[in-house]
């Protein structure tokens, strides 16, 4: 894997065109499936679905790419059609692409498994006022900023590359977040998670948790006992081995 895009087969005009037709071409000759480590198949371009393909396992993968840094909401498309791509039976995997448009290099390769792609990862916009062309038109934010860190299967990161074995090892530590049992908390266990990593520290007590309760509050507003919810997520991050329990109320992670 380099991290330089290929120009060769570019002929097309602005900018933005050029962006989008080169990392695409990235992908393609340089990603994988971090399932199976096969290489990624295209899907035809007038076809309304992801961009890649597995053609061994059959996941599907979207690219979404940003020049410099991702910051903390990346601007997306309509946010209906965002909401229902999520909750499709073959909802993609999404790789998200920080690029240096300098040097024409990738900076950042990010893999987010589609079973921790949330609904609340997506914020939607405030439809276009009645002057707009497409007036009433909804979009989305993903918000970048929610994604816990732990849950990232870099490719590249900072420029430097990944080995084949580490991608693999990472896609394989998160496949738990499949498990049918997680289904409705799974918003609640990434909460607590990128709690847990504000904290950045590797040792801490329930208070140091129970501070983030009005900011949980704000984001699982129909749950009133969030203290009870933190701590049944405290417990499933234990049973898979993502922390330990070392002495009453204290927890660390492994
Ligand atoms: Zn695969």
């Amino acid at each position: 894997m380099n991290t330089f895009f290929n120009l060769k087969n570019t002929d097309k005009v602005s900018l933005s065109q050029i962006v989008r037709v080169s990392s695409e071409t990235w992908v393609h000759e340089n990603g994988f499936c971090a399932n199976c480590l096969c290489g990624l198949n295209k899907f035809p371009n007038n076809k309304p679905v992801a961009d890649f393909f597995c053609p061994e396992c059959g996941e599907q993968f979207e690219l979404k790419s940003k020049k410099n840094k991702f910051g903390n909401k990346i601007t997306d498309g309509a946010y209906e059609s965002m909401v229902s791509r999520i909750n499709s039976s073959d909802n993609p995997n999404f790789f998200f692409m920080s690029y240096n448009l300098v040097e024409m290099t990738v900076n950042d390769l990010i893999l987010i498994p589609k079973h921790i792609f949330e609904i609340n990862l997506i914020e939607r916009r405030k439809p276009l006022n009645s002057t707009a062309k497409r007036a009433g038109w909804v979009g989305c934010n993903i918000l970048f900023n929610m994604i816990p860190e732990y849950t990232k299967v870099y490719y590249i990161k900072s420029g430097s590359v990944m080995s084949r074995n580490e991608i693999n090892f990472k896609w394989n530590q998160l496949t738990f977040f499949k498990s049918q049992d997680l289904r409705d908390s799974k918003g609640w266990l990434l909460d607590v998670i990128l709690c847990i990593e504000k904290l950045g520290r590797k040792e801490f007590n329930l208070n140091d948790i129970y501070s983030f309760e009005s900011w949980l509050k704000n984001r699982h507003e129909r749950n009133n006992n969030i203290r009870a919810k933190i701590r049944q997520q405290l417990q499933v991050l234990r049973d898979r081995q993502y922390l330990e329990f070392t002495s009453r109320g204290l927890y660390k992670v492994l």
